[in-house]
């Protein structure tokens, strides 16, 4: 049953006998590009122009074309596919199975002939993941180390929202955080009925106006070049204003700042600087959510990514003595160590 899937040196995570996932592999007809986060997008212009078929949600082909926009994912061997519409590929049945990650983020579950299931959880926070029962399971390994646990006892989404609300009472307030989480952190104000404006730079416009095409809840944004968006932002009016991370050393620098981060472990809130503050909100499971999935998944056998992070070694051994289920790490020298 091991080599119903594994890790390649370059990342991609091999499941079954056609299908390649975040990375490209010569010898996979299929392609699943898992979400449109960069380090799952590796090699995907060479998956385009060798693999047969190349597959993700509708979703994740927009993010994708918006975060870098010099992909184009029109051509003929893309596939969309809804949540849970199967694909059969040979004699395989190819099924992707949404994840709480990002917007468009899918599992990937490939069943055989003989009813083995092997999945893989891509990146994922398992509040409002499917746990995928399998067989054979690749799982995330981002925050696989007991050190990285947020108890917290408290609901960070609620504590970020109060804490903008105080703040909104003296003027702008700027979000920083990375794409994909930004859009996650204006739902959340949007669903406790913050009303105020929200300004943006224009990809981070553009990517907003990409979740509200699927489905998300944003309302009320004007950019921050445009004459409205630049008139509440030099007059230090009421509105809530979303800028990249990389921006952090130079907008906004006196004003309040909340910084959305997911490597903060030891309080869900920590002032970094005079009227700045790191929240920690995260879209990925902490060591808790990962030993939580895989114990639920009921995997007789996983592999760990230690391609994307370099906790795979210690989430292996970790699901070994916990959980008393066979795991080892891949590819067995980490690879990159950025999210
Ligand atoms: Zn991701």
């Amino acid at each position: 049953m091991a080599a119903k899937a594994q890790i390649a040196k370059n990342g991609a995570v091999l499941l079954g006998d056609s299908v390649a996932c975040d990375a490209f592999n010569e010898d996979r007809p299929l392609r699943i590009v898992t979400h449109a986060h960069s380090d799952h997008l590796g090699g995907l212009r060479k998956s385009l122009r060798c693999c047969q078929k190349v597959l993700m949600t509708h979703a994740t082909r927009d993010l994708a074309e918006k975060l870098d926009e010099s992909l184009k994912l029109r051509a003929s061997s893309i596939v969309t596919l809804d949540y849970g519409e199967p694909l059969r590929f040979g004699d395989e049945r190819i099924t992707l199975v949404k994840a709480d990650h990002i917007l468009g983020a899918a599992q990937v579950l490939v069943e055989d002939v003989d009813g083995i299931r092997v999945a893989y959880s891509g990146d994922f926070r398992i509040d409002d993941t499917p746990v995928v029962e399998c067989d054979v399971l690749v799982v995330d390994a981002t925050y696989g180390s007991p050190s990285c646990r947020r108890r917290f006892g408290v609901d960070v989404r609620k504590l970020f929202v109060s804490m903008v609300e105080k703040r909104l009472r003296g003027g702008s307030v700027y979000v920083f955080g990375y794409h994909g989480k930004l859009q996650e952190a204006m739902q959340l104000l949007r669903d406790a009925d913050v009303s105020v404006p929200f300004v943006m730079p224009q990809r981070v416009y553009s990517i907003a106006l990409v979740c509200k095409q699927h489905g998300m809840r944003l309302s009320g944004m004007s950019l921050s070049t445009d004459a409205d968006g630049r008139e509440l932002l030099e007059g230090d009016l009421p509105c809530v204003a979303f800028y990249h991370m990389n921006s952090r050393g130079y907008v906004g620098l006196r004003n309040a700042r909340i910084c959305l981060s997911g490597w903060e472990f030891t309080s869900p809130c920590r002032q970094i600087g005079e009227r700045e503050y790191l929240v920690a909100l995260s879209d990925h499971s902490d060591f808790d959510g990962l030993i939580e999935y895989v114990k639920r998944s009921k995997a007789k056998q996983v592999i760990t990514d230690n391609y994307r992070m370099s906790h795979g070694a210690v989430l292996a051994k970790e699901i070994r003595k916990r959980l008393g289920v066979s795991a080892v790490p891949m590819p067995k020298e980490p690879g990159q160590t950025t999210l």
